[in-house]
């Protein structure tokens, strides 16, 4: 296979690192209303609460390892002739850290800290709390995770759709297509002539706009379906 690849991940590929999904039966939003932990007014109701929660989650990134499907996709990078562009609604770093190069964050990363305030960007220094203070404008209490919530525009959208409308093959791997605008990607993918590979552990509710499918955990189907694209 030749030609440009759009990989678009979710919180199925880094599963079986032992990071929890958000929609499965054990997943957090069963523990976690989204309203609370991953809204703009969550965070202003209770800043405390949310600060926590993600402090929680970035212990648990911090101890993750990539797993075989990251490994894979890594290597699709660099043994593919085409282009291969990960755009990813993970907030963990997983992809980088088995070597994938271009990677797009299009929820953020949960390593880097953003005012409220000045949006000023920057990486995690110490814990945040309610008395953090921005570095760039010296507001006080403005200051939370870098990851973008619902009802917030994802980073790199601009990018994404040039490069969804020019790729000649579209892959979704471990995501439920719940959430837009990514769940909205395949759609534009087709539009572009792309050929269109669903890899999940079951049909996604979107299944259906995708022409080859293959189930079964990512860390088994994703290097396979590596192996037949590179071979
Ligand atoms: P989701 O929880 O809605 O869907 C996860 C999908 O992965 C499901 O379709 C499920 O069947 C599939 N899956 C579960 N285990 C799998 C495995 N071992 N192999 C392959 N597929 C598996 O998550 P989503 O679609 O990414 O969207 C929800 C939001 O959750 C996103 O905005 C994302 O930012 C966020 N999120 C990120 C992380 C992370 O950074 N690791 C973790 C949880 C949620």
């Amino acid at each position: 296979m030749s030609g440009r690849i759009v990989i678009l991940t979710g919180a199925g590929i880094s599963a079986e690192s032992g990071l929890g999904t958000f929609r499965d039966k054990d997943g957090l939003w069963t523990r976690y209303d989204i309203r609370d932990v991953a809204t703009p007014e969550g965070f202003a109701r209770d800043p405390k609460f949310v600060l926590e929660f993600y402090a929680a989650r970035r212990g648990n990134g911090a101890n993750a390892e990539p797993n075989p499907a990251h490994y894979a996709l890594a290597k699709l990078e660099q043994e593919h002739a085409g282009d291969v562009l990960v755009v990813t609604q993970n907030i963990d770093k997983l992809h980088e850290r088995a070597g994938s190069v271009n990677v797009l964050h299009m929820h953020g990363i949960m390593d880097g800290d953003l005012c409220n305030n000045c949006g000023h960007r920057g990486p995690t220094g110490d814990a945040l709390t309610t008395a953090s203070v921005c570095p760039a404008c010296g507001t006080k209490g403005q200051m939370r995770p870098d990851v973008v919530w619902f009802g917030e525009m994802p980073y790199h959208m601009d990018e994404i759709e040039r490069a969804l409308a020019k790729c000649d093959t579209f892959v979704s791997i471990g995501t439920s297509g719940e959430v837009y605008p990514a769940a909205g990607f395949v759609a534009m993918a087709r539009e572009a002539g792309a050929h269109t590979v669903e890899l999940n552990l079951e049909p996604s509710s979107g299944d259906f706009m995708f022409e080859e499918r293959r189930y079964g955990p990512a860390s088994e189907v994703v290097p396979t379906w590596v192996e037949d694209v590179i071979r």
